[in-house]
């Protein structure tokens, strides 16, 4: 299986082989605003696995983990394509909605769920936390 991710205009691209480590979903407002939607939904690959082509320019901020979160977007036009979690640094994380697929494999966690808006449903068979994957989750004891 391989699968590209690209910005809006198609100059930055990212082509992810085999299906990825993890999918999550955030509500967090970082992710809001970083994104100009409601929710972030990311996908994590092994590096190995990831081929990055095409020029981006980066924003780096910290996580509300301590951890740094660096950004990767299109110079031209702005899309989140790509990012490095330093929490997580044998991995890029690439944005699902980049790949434009929707049979990408569905979030198996959902984070930030203080922030979510409330008209928003998701399955309550999916762990969901109040804030960062620390702690239990919403209605569970234990997230691992
Ligand atoms: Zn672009
Ligand atoms: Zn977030």
């Amino acid at each position: 299986m391989q699968r590209t991710a690209q910005c809006h205009c198609g100059a930055l691209r990212v082509t992810a082989v085999g299906e990825p480590e993890w999918v999550n979903a955030c509500h967090c407002k970082a992710c809001q605003r970083r994104t100009g939607t409601v929710l972030h939904v990311g996908s994590y690959f092994p590096e190995t696995a990831v081929e990055i082509t095409g020029v981006s320019k980066a924003y780096a901020r910290p996580a509300d983990s301590g951890y740094e979160i660096r950004f990767h977007f299109c110079p031209d036009c702005g899309s989140n394509v790509y990012w490095k979690a330093s929490r997580f640094p044998d991995h890029w994380g690439v944005a699902v909605g980049a790949f434009a697929d929707p049979m990408f494999p569905a979030p198996s966690f959902s984070v930030w769920q203080e922030s979510k808006h409330p008209w928003l449903s998701l399955s309550d068979a999916l762990p969901q936390f109040v804030q960062g994957r620390i702690g239990a989750p919403l209605g569970r004891r234990d997230p691992d």
